[in-house]
């Protein structure tokens, strides 16, 4: 037959009221749970800390004693502290690999854009087009040997 009793009562071995205050945190089929909270900050104290706490934020608070109930067993100096001290540096770490891969990112794209804009400076520098020389790339190669070779071919050019 399986116990009615929640953790708490059937670690103390007493009769679980049907008020009872730990009864809807701590179930009897995780009695590890109280185990780790009650082993930092001991049944009187939970039991106090809940009266002081609304009923619909009960849960919370026993979740939370229970996180930082584990972070002090893991680590005897610093609990939880020592958790978000460590994600606090590996935030800030990341803050800063962020900002240097951004900074890069702005260094390409202004380096980008000054190749592109040199690019066609250039082009246009060294390949000036106007009017004239578009009617030159006009001609086909074809007409320009047929004129080169009249113009050698006429008697006036070999004439002395
Ligand atoms: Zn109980």
């Amino acid at each position: 037959m399986q116990s009615r009793r929640c953790a708490v009562c059937k670690h103390f071995r007493r009769r679980c009221p049907s008020d009872c205050i730990f009864s809807p945190y701590f179930p009897p089929n995780d009695p590890q749970r109280f185990t780790c909270v009650h082993e930092i900050y001991g049944a009187a104290n939970i039991g106090k800390i809940l009266q002081q706490v609304p009923i619909d934020r009960r849960a919370e608070a026993v979740d939370s004693m229970y996180f930082e109930a584990q972070c002090r067993k893991n680590d005897k100096i610093y609990g939880s502290v020592g958790v978000i001290t460590r994600l606090q540096q590996e935030i800030f770490k990341a803050q800063s690999e962020l900002a240097k891969t951004q900074a890069e990112i702005a260094f390409h794209n202004v380096n980008d854009y000054n190749n592109n804009t040199n690019v066609e400076q250039t082009t246009k520098l060294e390949f000036p087009i106007d009017d004239a020389s578009i009617d030159i790339m006009d001609l086909s190669i074809d007409q320009v040997v047929v004129d080169h070779q009249a113009a050698c071919s006429s008697s006036a050019f070999w004439s002395y």
